[in-house]
């Protein structure tokens, strides 16, 4: 399955002026399949024009496995990865890490994982932050260029209005399309890459068909959905070859799932916060997808058991809801989580449904 190389399937990312096929793969899923399922599914990928791949520090196994497969093939691939350090010594240490797991010389674009918050973004950007880091990282050739993750929209704008960094990654999917009016034409116009991730809206939504044609049908942007098999990396290939216009039918589709899910799903914009029990409220209503999409192995990361400790102390004073702009009902779906993990996950290792 050879990519048609056609002009509105091919971009360049920003002002890294990196050359891509708008559909990239995304690092996260190929952690939890066997290491040799990982290897072929990347390498199958890459065989079918795959030429941009996203991983991360934080994805355990998933840098070594796109190193090992990319050892294999002599096609080329741009490389991304990403770090939650937020100091400049830490993350140059990270960016040594990666460049040995990766098994390279240099990485085409290394990122500032996750900045949630002006807190964040202060630390990152100050004299002795992570950006410095970065900076002194590619003038050494270590990595060729700098961007930022995000699930903040506010954050994002926030990183677009400075101009320090090359691109930014955000949500974006038809059950979380505020990127479209609030940060990507800003990006777009200011040269700065874009790079969808979640357009599965992580792992709640399974129509490749309508999840990719909807995000791609946005001009400019670089898509990067996980995958860790083959089947399902070609049932995104095959949408991609195809035209990315939604027909009539399709939209009515998208707008029938919007309303199924209206109150159902948390948009991860934390205007929520602050929670009186320091109840990460997303990380705790996307736990069901977390461990879909991540295996066992989230449920042992500190963060996530402090995480749903404090979730089993939610008091229901109902705070966050009055601030939700979905409305969304927090207390009664922090329980049904916890209950789920304690009841039928723990117990009979049902599926995520
Ligand atoms: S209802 Fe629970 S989650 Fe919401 S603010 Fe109160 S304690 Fe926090
Ligand atoms: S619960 Fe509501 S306010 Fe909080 S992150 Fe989710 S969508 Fe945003």
């Amino acid at each position: 399955m050879q990519a048609k190389q056609n002009s509105h399937k091919r971009m360049v990312l920003g002002r890294t002026g990196l050359e891509v096929n708008r559909l990239g793969f995304g690092g996260i899923p190929i952690q939890r399949v066997s290491e040799d399922e990982a290897i072929m599914t990347v390498l199958h990928a890459v065989s079918c024009g795959v030429d941009f791949i996203d991983t991360a520090r934080a994805y355990t196994t998933s840098e070594q496995r796109i190193g090992r497969a990319l050892q294999q093939t002599d096609k080329k691939v741009v490389l991304a990865s990403k770090s939650q350090i937020r100091t400049a010594d830490g993350i140059r240490r990270e960016i040594e890490t990666s460049l040995k797991n990766l098994q390279r010389d240099s990485i085409d674009l290394y990122q500032c994982h996750y900045v949630k918050n002006e807190e964040d973004y202060v630390q990152v950007t100050s004299s002795s932050g992570a950006l410095q880091g970065l900076v002194r990282a590619r003038e050494e050739g270590l990595i060729g260029h700098i961007g930022v993750t995000s699930h903040s929209l506010d954050m994002i704008e926030r990183v677009i209005d400075d101009g320090l960094f090359d691109t930014v990654m955000v949500c974006f999917s038809f059950l979380e399309p505020a990127a479209a009016e609030k940060v990507i034409p800003k990006a777009l116009k200011k040269n700065i890459g874009v790079i969808a991730m979640k357009p599965f809206s992580g792992g709640v939504l399974a129509k490749a068909r309508l999840c990719l044609k909807y995000v791609l049908s946005h001009p400019g942007l670089l898509v990067i959905p996980g995958v860790e098999s083959i089947a399902l990396f070609d049932a995104n290939w095959q949408v991609f070859q195809g035209s990315c216009r939604l027909d009539e039918s399709e939209r009515e589709e998208i707008e029938s799932i919007r309303r199924q899910y209206d109150k159902k799903f948390c948009r991860r914009c934390d205007y929520c916060q602050p929670c009186s029990e320091e109840i990460p409220i997303q990380l705790i209503l996307g736990m069901r997808y977390a461990i879909q999409r991540f295996g066992d192995a989230i449920l042992q990361k500190d963060w996530m058991q402090a995480g749903i400790e404090h979730a089993r102390r939610c008091s229901e004073c109902g705070e966050c809801m009055e601030r939700c702009p979905y409305e969304l009902p927090i207390p009664d779906m922090i329980r049904e989580n916890i209950r789920w993990l304690d009841e039928d996950y723990r117990s009979g290792q049902r599926p995520v449904e």
